[in-house]
């Protein structure tokens, strides 16, 4: 069975760089078509369903905005 991962992201940090976008080989993430209250266009989670915890987003991200919750571990 693939892991099941939860991927959330601090919109308020993040400063639209996309580096996790393109990271990320399941393709959850994409841009959001809000700014937060720096300007920024933040990432989003679109298709959480399909997030295998496999820490690639997290890993690129130069603001530490990421965090991953790894559901089978948790279970
Ligand atoms: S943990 Fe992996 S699959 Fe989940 S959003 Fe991040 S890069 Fe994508
Ligand atoms: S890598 Fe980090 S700062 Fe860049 S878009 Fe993703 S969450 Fe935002």
């Amino acid at each position: 069975m693939a892991r099941k991962g939860k991927v959330v992201i601090d919109r308020e940090l993040c400063k639209g760089c996309l580096l996790c976008i393109r990271a990320c080989p399941m393709k959850v993430l994409e841009k959001e078509e809000s700014p937060n209250s720096t300007g920024s266009y933040p990432s989003k989670v679109v298709h959480l369903d399909k997030c295998i915890a496999c820490g690639n987003c997290w890993e690129v991200c130069p603001d530490f905005c990421i965090s991953i919750y790894d559901l089978e571990a948790a279970s």
